[in-house]
């Protein structure tokens, strides 16, 4: 075992939370009761971050009492009050920590692969990454190309596992986990049923093994786009790239309405199918 694997671990877990707390913080604490501005469903709101106190540390709710963000780490959960007397699913806390942990540990298991060169992790598996010459034309063609690559893999396969995901059986034995919110927020995006998520972590981590020789670089490029627009999608805050290339809505209106916009993260392949609608 590699110290960097433990490390690439540690940065996934470390900078998911800190992506998730910086929107909780920024938006739900900073600017509640103003969720008109920039809720995608601004009636829809759970958690304990929006039933107790008042919008921001320096006023208070009416009665008196002072604001204070509450932290919606799901691991908290797990030690302190009910989850679920807040709106959330009763198993919120357990799949969700799950989840954060086993993803985490594809990301250290696939600088493992990288790391062992010839070697073959868990003598299964070798990781078709190569290091791009730093600093070169060449190289950042490489890298941009590659990471297309893998953007495209990953939303070509994901599409056709998140319909398979709402084939009738399914989707009452595993998918309906992750629609028991109708407006997601942070950390809503990690409550899925585990072997869901299982499933989807060796999709989303399926280009380092299978698109050949993909620059590293290219692939950290990737997980920064996957990781960064799947806490984007969930968080219930509108926002939208230019050219309309990504808009947090899009998913948002899946949740509503469950028979559109299946693709992650962009909308491609739904435009493909017909299964596209507009936020
Ligand atoms: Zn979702
Ligand atoms: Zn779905």
């Amino acid at each position: 075992m590699h110290a960097l694997s433990v490390g690439v671990f540690a940065f996934q877990l470390c900078g998911y939370v800190a992506l998730s707390t910086w929107v909780e913080w920024r938006w739900y604490h900073r600017r509640r009761g103003k969720e008109r501005e920039w809720k995608t469903q601004p009636g829809k709101m759970h958690g304990k971050i929006h039933r107790r106190g008042a919008a921001r540390d320096d006023d208070d709710d009416g009665r008196g009492r002072r604001g204070y963000y509450a932290w919606g780490l799901p691991a908290l959960d797990l030690v302190r009050a009910s989850p679920s007397k807040d709106g959330r699913h009763p198993s919120h806390a357990c799949y969700a920590t799950c989840n954060l942990v086993v993803s985490s540990l594809f990301a250290g298991a696939t600088c493992e692969a990288y790391l062992a060169g010839d070697g073959k992790l868990f003598g299964l598996f070798r990781s078709t990454l190569v290091n791009a010459s730093a600093y070169s034309v060449a190289s950042a063609y490489s890298v941009l190309v590659g990471a297309v690559l893998a953007v495209t893999w990953q939303s070509v396969l994901e599409y056709y596992w998140h319909r398979a995901m709402h084939l009738p059986r399914v989707y009452r034995l595993l998918h309906k986990f992750h629609h028991h919110y109708k407006s997601p927020q942070p950390w809503d995006d990690l409550f899925i049923h585990p072997a869901e998520s299982f499933g989807y972590c060796l999709i989303l981590y399926s280009p380092a093994f299978c698109v050949p020789s993909l620059p590293v670089q290219a692939f950290l490029l990737y997980m920064t786009i996957m990781g960064a627009c799947g806490v984007l999608d969930h968080c219930g805050v509108k926002m939208r790239w230019p050219f309309g290339a990504y808009d947090t809505q899009f998913h948002d209106v899946h949740h509503r309405s469950f028979d559109a916009n299946f693709a992650f993260p962009f909308p491609t392949m739904d435009r493909l199918h017909g299964t596209h609608r507009a936020s």
